[in-house]
């Protein structure tokens, strides 16, 4: 297949995405993709909506970015995320995780939200957190639009750069899942693993290549290379360390509606690396598969079982 267009990696408004699931699929579409993958952190609520919404010739691969951690060398925590793929929604143990994840983004996103209000900063963190449906991964992009409308920054952006990026005066972390555990969870529910954005610095201390080396050979799949936020040398060297530690590589937009600057499609997976991701995630037993209009066969195994909205 020539000229197939693959992003892995989106989020909707179930997550820090902007664009409900129906319009994201819409939006997916309209860039020419081929193949988009939902990625929404912690949470797979968006699934259904965004299958029923594929446009004709669409295929939409169900995934979450699950919010994990690791140490470096350091000894400093490091936030991880991982990108986790056409596995079962319905994998108790996951679900177990992804609720007590949501539950510690509402709390710390209140603690956050209080702290500044004390500091008489325009936020309320009671109509803050009842804008936020309890399936909905808050996160700190909520509240940056937060003060986007109360007139305190102008952007998203400025409101990280000035209060919520990692170092900043509000900055608090939160407890997210040991990403060793994280792949175990994944792997166990029947899917693939893929690390997103490992080398963006501008987050914070990153993962390093030895904790890299050990996921691969706990069953991580795949590493993203090719994101918004790595420059040529980032990418040279995951490219090198994919290709070393035998991984998928992928390239992705992180695409987020209005919340970020990527647009679908700003960068895209090679579809024989898609293929080698689809194969990982088969090889462990009980997932789920991509879907296409009209939505059915396996995918629609965990529809039935009513968890999947
Ligand atoms: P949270 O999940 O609440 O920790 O927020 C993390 C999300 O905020 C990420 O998925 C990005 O969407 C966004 N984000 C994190 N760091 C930054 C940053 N420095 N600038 C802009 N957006 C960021
Ligand atoms: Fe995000
Ligand atoms: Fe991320
Ligand atoms: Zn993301």
């Amino acid at each position: 297949m020539l000229d197939v267009r693959i992003d892995l990696h989106t989020h909707s408004s179930v997550s820090d995405g902007t664009d409900d699931p129906a319009a994201l699929v819409r939006a997916a579409a309209d860039a020419g993709l081929d193949v988009v993958a939902l990625t929404d952190h912690d949470t797979t609520a968006g699934w259904r909506a965004a299958a029923e919404a594929l446009p004709p010739g669409l295929t939409l691969v169900p995934g979450a970015e699950l919010s994990c951690e690791s140490v470096d060398d350091e000894g400093r925590r490091v936030s991880v995320h991982l990108l986790a793929y056409l596995f079962d929604p319905t994998a108790p143990e996951l679900v177990a995780e992804q609720e007590r994840l949501r539950i510690e983004r509402r709390g710390r996103l209140r603690a956050i939200a209080v702290r500044m209000a004390e500091d008489g900063l325009p936020v309320d963190p009671d109509d803050l957190l009842a804008g936020l449906p309890t399936d909905t991964a808050a996160g700190r992009p909520h509240l940056a639009r937060a003060l986007v409308r109360a007139g305190l920054v102008h952007s998203v952006q400025e409101a990280f750069d000035r209060y919520l990026a990692t170092g900043r005066e509000y900055y608090m972390a939160k407890a997210d899942t040991p990403v060793e555990a994280a792949i175990d969870l994944i792997t166990a529910a029947g899917g693939a693993t893929v690390l997103a954005h490992p080398f963006a610095g501008t987050r914070g201390p990153t993962i390093t290549e030895e904790t890299v080396a050990a996921l691969a050979g706990r069953g991580l799949s795949g590493l993203e290379v090719d994101h918004p936020d790595h420059d040529p040398a980032a990418r040279a060297r995951l490219a090198g360390l994919a290709d070393e530690l035998n991984l998928v590589h992928t390239g992705s937009s992180d695409y987020h509606g209005a919340n970020k600057s990527a647009t679908p499609g700003q960068e895209t997976t090679d579809p024989a690396q898609f293929t080698a991701l689809v194969e990982r995630a088969s090889a462990n037993a009980g997932g789920t598969g991509p879907a296409t209009r009209p939505v059915g066969g396996a995918w629609g195994a965990w529809e039935e079982a009513g968890t999947g909205s």
